[in-house]
């Protein structure tokens, strides 16, 4: 089976290891394909590339943008994108800026239950600061002993209803595939099972997200139980999307998968990087 990895996340966004750390990690791990898409950044990828090269793994310009759709988070992976491409560039730095203010308003909500100096505690975890974002609080709280790990903070805090949580706008859906595609690349509704949305509003996205542009949807990622794997490979094939595959690790210990070696997709997917045939990459994968 091709060891390949679609999905994951440096310091550079809210992963733990640099990139040329992470690369590392996914030689030693056997990986013969990454892409790195760090949250709402492209920063990292010439770092991955050159150590990605230095071991022979094929490297996949990627980025996990945030979006907002009908009032919900979506995130949508853009894979083989043109990093100096400038409606992407300009795009991505647009949703970046207004992560500090969102910062200060999570902080704000914190102090309501008597949580203090979690901006300042939530900086100490950044790589880049205007990629601030709800893990570095998660790791704040964490060390203050709030939770035992950051997936348990995730359980009480910083999500709708509970406290921390603060609404925010992202980019548009149209925005994001447009970026992407325009940039050479194909855009991905990243870990579909997790959006809280029932089977109309799901079928609404996946309608929208084609019309849009949209290539296909990650089927394999750690976010999925075996079953939703099966189940969204159903919708893939159903509707002719490609399919991706990505831990979305983001560090030893903190992440359900570590890098590669992920589960087969279902049988009949058609895989992305079946269309990737022009680029240069898809020569070495093939
Ligand atoms: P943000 O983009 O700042 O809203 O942060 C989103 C990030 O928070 C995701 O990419 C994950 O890394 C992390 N996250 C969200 N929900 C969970 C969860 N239930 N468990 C662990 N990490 C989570
Ligand atoms: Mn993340
Ligand atoms: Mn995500
Ligand atoms: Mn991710």
């Amino acid at each position: 089976m091709l060891n390949i990895d679609l999905h994951c996340h440096s310091s550079i966004s809210d992963g733990v290891l640099a990139p040329a750390q992470l690369v590392e990690r996914a030689a030693q791990r056997g990986v013969e394909t990454l892409a790195l898409t760090d949250h709402d950044d492209i920063a990292g990828l010439t770092e991955a590339r050159q150590a990605a090269a230095a071991k022979s793994i094929t490297f996949i310009n990627g980025v996990e943008i945030s979006v907002s759709w009908r009032g919900r988070t979506l995130h949508i992976v853009g894979l083989d994108i043109d990093p100096d491409y400038a409606p992407l560039v300009e795009g991505l730095a647009k949703v970046r800026a207004g992560r500090a203010q969102r910062a200060r308003n999570i902080a704000a909500e914190l102090e309501k239950i008597g949580i203090h100096g979690s901006l300042e505690g939530a900086y100490t975890f950044v790589g880049i600061r205007s990629l601030i974002g709800r893990t570095h609080f998660a790791r704040f709280l964490v060390e203050q002993g709030y939770a035992k790990d950051v997936k348990s903070v995730f359980k009480k805090y910083l999500v709708k209803g509970k406290p921390g949580y603060t609404p925010h706008e992202w980019a548009s859906l149209s925005d994001a595939i447009d970026w992407i595609r325009g940039s050479g690349g194909h855009a991905i509704i990243a870990h579909p099972g997790r959006y809280d949305m029932g089977k109309n509003v799901l079928n609404d996205l996946f309608d929208e997200f084609s019309a849009l542009g949209g290539s296909g949807i990650e089927v394999v990622t750690s976010s999925h139980t075996p079953d939703q794997i099966q189940h969204f490979g159903r919708h893939a094939q159903e509707r002719n999307f490609l399919v991706s595959c990505g831990s979305d690790f983001h560090g030893p210990g903190e992440s359900h998968f570590d890098l590669g070696q992920l589960p087969e997709f279902p049988y009949g997917c058609t895989p992305i990087w079946q269309h990737w045939k022009n680029t240069a990459s898809a020569e070495l994968i093939e």
